[in-house]
């Protein structure tokens, strides 16, 4: 781990997160700065800046994890209608957290302004209030259970 790199800590559990998937080689959590409702990083356990830092088959692994939490939202009824697959990859592309992720972001129709302007902080770096942990909590535990096929009790 870097000094002081905020995914790192998450990924050791030395941070806290609203998990949504982990395997041996990736995790998926809650974005505490949602652009869309139901917005989720994927993550590299290794530190690694950028994705071209990773070794392919972990980068291509991200990606298929990416679009597992992705169907997995569709189920649950966000981004029916569109969503951001995004990866901010370096300083001048946005990417403010240097531990590679992926972005997986629902839209729903009409929503462009509220996504504009926190997409505006976000690019600016000063992002907007927090989501409620106890909203990313339930959305991560609805999410957890829609990729295992089971529903939360
Ligand atoms: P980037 O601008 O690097 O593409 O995106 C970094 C993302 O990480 C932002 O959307 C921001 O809200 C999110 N983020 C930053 N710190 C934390 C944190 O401590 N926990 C979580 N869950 N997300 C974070
Ligand atoms: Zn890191």
């Amino acid at each position: 781990m870097t000094r002081a790199c905020i995914f790192c800590e998450i990924a050791q559990g030395k941070a806290p997160k609203a998990l949504v998937y982990e395997d041996d080689h990736c995790l998926a959590f809650m974005d505490i700065h949602p652009l869309g409702d139901g917005h989720v990083l994927v993550i590299p356990v290794e530190h690694a800046v950028q994705i071209t830092d990773l070794a392919p088959e972990t980068s291509e692994h991200l990606f298929n994890v990416a679009q597992r939490i992705l169907r997995g939202q569709r189920r649950l009824g966000l981004g029916l209608n569109g969503t951001h697959i995004l990866l901010n990859d370096g300083e001048a592309a946005n990417q403010t957290v240097p531990h590679a992720h992926i972005h997986v972001i629902p839209r729903k129709k009409g929503d462009s302004l509220r996504s504009a302007s926190r997409l505006l902080l976000h690019v600016t770096g000063l992002f907007g209030a927090r989501a409620k942990r106890t909203t990313l909590e339930q959305q991560a535990k609805a999410l957890r259970y829609e990729l295992d096929g089971r529903t939360p009790d």
